[in-house]
């Protein structure tokens, strides 16, 4: 059973989609006027991975997802830049798309733009205005928020406690606008300004206001309730209370049945803001980090909570990353290569292969805890090192030697990481690829590390080569001849290979 931590009942819920098998997920998109911080970035990862987990667990989701290409922000964008908005937002819609591939998060089913549902939202307002509840001034049409009683239900406010909030402001005459009936009320539809992108309305030339935005494509393309609706936290109010609002008063219907809302993303303990100087583009960080990384990074704190990104994190997800690699490796190389007849390694190993994908999927289940579902992952991974550590591996413990590994594989994979499978007989065909080449360079490799290809081993063949190196160096470190063990290393990397030391004794693989 899926629990799910819902906003608005402030409680975690069973999951019971609205159609079996099926789960239909809005999150908002971003507003295109920059590139995406890593901020935004941990959101969209948190709702990849939870649209992943649940196709994993066999649902069919249509995950949509819109681009708010026009808005304020890209307006003055476009004006300082002396460009139209829409180039502005054609440069950033892109970048946003390419900025979500390099960071390994799927494409939406459907990613509709603003601009191009112009009518659906015209027919919304037009409803909400038809139903009573909104109304038009001077070109802009406004919502009525106390038209629709159960406004302040999804952030849990008193609307009348929200109007004293904004008598104050008017009070010091900040920010109120006289055509307001109520000074809660926002606005559906915005009259355009000289200058300012528009569209032919029934109320004038103008413009849609952000929140009716996705009202209006989340029930044209998933039709209403629909099961979850995401974003970060800072979305929950204004942006979807006023969602959920119009939705309601237009449909008279539940708008979605799961509100998921995502902690905000932290540098170094404190707010991300460009007044601070701590504000880090996705793009950026992608230039020197690994997305499967960042990813890890992310996946290590609970979706909900605050999540704290430093250096000093990068550096400890890259080495928990390395160590599932290697784990991987390691754990195929020895299926591939038996040291020993009989044990009972693999009726242990398979226990742990059961274990692990029960508590994988009893962490996940629950609210998507991929903090716990990756603990799992790294028990057992320490399990069965503990295990093959001491143990005879007979040719019967191959199977799940491999099934441990790939186990591995397959569940970072439904967290969106997918793991370098350095398989041992891959790396000597990978360096067989090439093995004109290799051979000479091998035996270059030789005589730069002072040992005579004559000696012993034929070189002329690249797995001989490579064979007698090994033995070279294996023979060099018995004889504490540390110089001769380390030039054939360097000698190694010098050619774009390196020295493995596994259990089972070192290899070469490519660098
Ligand atoms: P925006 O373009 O500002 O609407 O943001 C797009 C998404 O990123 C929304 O779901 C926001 O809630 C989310 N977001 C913005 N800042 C942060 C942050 N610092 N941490 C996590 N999510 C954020
Ligand atoms: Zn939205």
């Amino acid at each position: 059973m899926i629990k799910i931590y819902d906003t608005k009942t402030r409680s975690k819920r069973e999951f019971v989609p609205v159609e079996p098998g099926k789960v239909g997920m809005y999150v908002c998109g971003p507003t295109v006027y920059n590139y995406i911080h890593i901020g935004n970035a941990r959101t969209f990862i948190s709702f990849d991975t939870i649209r992943r987990y649940l196709t994993w667990r066999g649902f069919e989701v249509t995950f949509v997802q819109n681009v708010t290409d026009v808005d304020d922000k890209i307006i003055t964008k476009a004006a300082e830049e002396d460009r139209t908005a829409a180039e502005v937002a054609k440069e950033y819609t892109d970048a946003f798309i390419a900025d979500m591939h390099a960071a390994g998060v799927q494409d939406p089913d459907i990613r509709p733009k603003a601009t191009e549902e112009i009518d659906t939202m015209i027919n919304l307002v037009q409803k909400l205005i038809d139903k009573g509840h909104a109304y038009a001034v001077d070109g802009d049409v406004y919502f009525a928020v106390r038209s629709y009683s159960d406004y302040g239900a999804l952030s849990n406010r008193n609307v009348d406690e929200m109007e004293s909030g904004h008598r104050e402001l008017r009070a010091d005459g900040q920010g109120l606008e006289d055509r307001k009936r109520d000074p809660l009320d926002f606005a559906l539809w915005k009259a355009a300004k000289p200058g300012e992108p528009s569209w032919e309305s029934p109320w004038g030339q103008g413009r849609p206001g952000w929140h009716i935005e996705c009202s209006a494509m989340s029930e044209k393309y998933l039709k209403l309730p629909f099961d979850i609706h995401g974003g970060g936290a800072d979305l929950c109010f204004p942006h979807h209370e006023n969602e959920r609002a119009q939705s309601e008063a237009a449909f008279d219907t539940t708008f979605a049945n799961y509100w998921m809302h995502g902690g905000m993303l932290q540098i170094n303990s404190e707010k991300m803001s460009k007044s601070l100087g701590n504000f880090l583009l996705l793009r950026d960080i992608l230039e020197t980090t690994d997305p499967a990384v960042l990813r890890m990074l992310m996946l290590q704190t609970h979706y909900r909570s605050p999540l704290d990104f430093s250096d000093a994190r990068l550096k400890e997800s890259a080495a928990a990353l390395e160590r599932l690699e290697n784990f991987v490796t390691n754990t195929l190389w020895l299926a591939k290569k038996p040291t020993g007849d009989g044990s009972d390694l693999a009726s242990k190993v398979e226990t742990l292969v059961d274990q692990l994908k029960e508590s994988f999927t009893e962490s996940m289940d629950d609210d998507f805890n991929t903090a716990g579902a990756l603990g799992a992952i790294f028990n057992f991974v320490g399990e069965v090192n503990t295990l093959t550590a001491d143990a005879q591996v007979s040719a019967a413990d191959a199977k799940a030697l491999t099934d441990a590994a790939q186990a591995v594989v397959e569940l970072m994979d439904v967290l969106g990481i997918s793991i370098e499978v350095k398989d041992a007989t891959d790396a000597t065909a990978t360096v067989l690829d090439d093995a004109e080449s290799a051979a000479e360079m091998m035996v270059l490799a030789m005589e730069f590390a002072g040992f005579s290809p004559g000696d012993g081993a034929d070189p002329s063949t690249v797995k001989a080569a490579m064979a007698a190196l090994l033995d070279a160096r294996a023979n060099a470190r018995a004889a504490k001849n540390y110089a001769v063990a380390d030039a054939i290393r360097d000698g190694l990397n010098e050619i774009g290979f390196r020295i493995e030391d596994t259990p089972q004794g070192a290899r070469i693989v490519k660098a």
